[in-house]
């Protein structure tokens, strides 16, 4: 039996992990790597193993940086069966094909940008929209929470329930080779408890686990207490007659944020008639897989559902899929939240509000989530005071908020509670900063560490 990994090595996009048993190979995720430059030409290297043997792909949920490279993967020749739950499925549609989408702009623009310079370089995009479309084909079974599933004799697997976003889930693994068993826990992205849709994570023990380490060496801020913090930014932002500009990811994110406005009007903490404004197709349909899957709630939320009050439904909301309502909403100077993709300000409509609000010094800019290294959001956020927006310089004069108890990963007190409860012998550390890696590694005990380096291999 063996393990080996392709991807989120000491750093944290791009997860890709492999189990060789018995004669079968199974792949857990495989993800896009996401941030600046280089990492975004990696998408395209080899895999590590060849992906016409691969047998199974186990995908833990939809972000993209776990399943951005599953197209690829069909188009070098993997024809195995896709296993997930149900939410994750309609939800890794929904970002494959927005992920192709963009790549066949980008790669347009580099076609463009190429001929000016060179003459007719060609400029492939990493995979199209019919590919994407074409490896829907290989869903096959849906896994349900805590159900047991036996792909194959000696080969069983169970989600978990891992509370990061709609239809999550950690895998357990159980292998038999011969006379010898093993089992393995793959954490995927890890939720935080308390949070007001999900439930809090589920764990199970197990002989090795591979784990996520994002805020391996963090503690969130409450989420109350963050809650109140983005009222407080609203209503101050309001009163300046300002713009309230909130960079969302499309998928939980932003339906959280949809959550908390409508409770902060509800409890008069902010004005009912507060125009807020969806501005990203992809969050809008995603809303509306969320409201297709109340099973995946908390039993609060689930209630809501059923008494017919959409959790995710404000007085003065506004969808703009349409890019002529995006761009209307340009006139726009003051007294509206704006929620845009994407999160991490890479792309996406939120640019273009940022363009027209950062130089604004009664506007404000609130993240509420991740931001990597290289990024506008991490730039933005380190304090630039002018940033480069559609070959414009633009100076940054807006309030710059970050509030971080919104995040949709446990912390490190959370990941610590969560390994605890596992009994591992062995732990394997992923999805994360080396760094961060090194400080969490050092806080486990009565186990063995392993941080492996990308194609590293390991007998288990
Ligand atoms: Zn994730």
């Amino acid at each position: 039996m063996r393990l080996s990994f392709h991807g989120a090595d000491r750093s944290v996009t791009g997860s890709c992990h492999l189990i060789e048993c018995a004669g079968r190979r199974i792949l857990i995720d495989c993800g896009m790597y996401q941030g600046g430059g280089e990492l975004h030409e990696d998408n395209g290297e080899p895999f590590g193993f060849d992906p016409a043997a691969i047998n199974y792909l186990l995908l833990t949920h939809a972000h993209l940086d776990h399943c951005g490279r599953l197209p690829l993967l069909v188009q070098r020749g993997f024809r195995g069966e896709i296993v997930t739950t149900s939410a994750s499925r309609e939800l890794a549609r929904l970002v494959l094909l927005d992920a192709a989408h963009l790549q066949e702009e980008e790669a347009l623009y580099r076609q463009r940008k190429s001929k000016k310079h060179h003459g007719g370089h060609k400029d492939a995009p990493l995979y199209t929209t019919l590919e994407a479309l074409n490896s829907f084909d290989y869903f096959g079974r849906t896994a349900v929470y805590g159900q047991p599933l036996e792909l194959a004799p000696g080969l069983g697997v169970t989600f978990l329930d891992a509370g990061h976003i709609l239809g999550s889930a950690s895998v357990l693994m159980e292998l038999q080779e011969r006379v010898a068993r093993r089992s393995v826990l793959f954490s995927g992205d890890l939720g935080n408890a308390g949070r007001p849709l999900l439930n809090g994570p589920v764990v199970a023990k197990a002989d090795s686990v591979v784990m996520e380490t994002t805020y391996g060496d963090r503690r969130h801020k409450s989420l109350p207490a963050s809650v109140e913090e983005l009222y407080e930014v609203v209503t101050d932002t309001l009163r300046r007659c300002g713009n309230v500009i909130i960079p969302t990811f499309a998928l939980e994110r932003a339906q959280e944020l949809l959550y908390f406005l409508r409770e902060g009007m509800e409890k008069g903490r902010l004005p009912g008639s507060l125009p807020v404004f969806l501005d990203s197709p992809m969050a809008i349909s995603a809303t509306q897989i969320f409201e297709r899957h109340p099973e995946c709630y908390k039993t609060e939320t689930r209630e809501l559902f059923r008494k017919g009050n959409d959790p995710f439904h404000l007085p003065e909301l506004h969808f703009t899929r349409e890019k002529a309502d995006s761009m209307a909403i340009n006139h726009i100077t003051g007294g509206a939240i704006i929620m845009a993709g994407s999160g991490m300000c890479t792309g996406g409509r939120v640019r273009h509000h940022l363009k027209n609000n950062l130089g604004r010094p009664e506007a404000g800019v609130v993240f509420v989530g991740y931001a990597a290294n290289g990024t506008l959001a991490r730039h933005i956020i380190d304090g630039a005071k002018q940033v480069r927006l559609f070959g414009e310089e633009i100076p940054v004069r807006a309030r710059i908020h970050t509030i971080g108890g919104f995040s949709a990963h446990a912390d490190q007190a959370e990941l610590l509670d969560w390994h605890s409860q596992t009994h591992a012998r062995r732990t394997f550390l992923v999805h994360g900063d080396e760094e961060v890696m090194r400080r969490f590694g050092a806080g486990l005990c009565h186990t063995k560490v392993e941080m492996p380096m990308l194609h590293e291999i390991f007998e288990l």
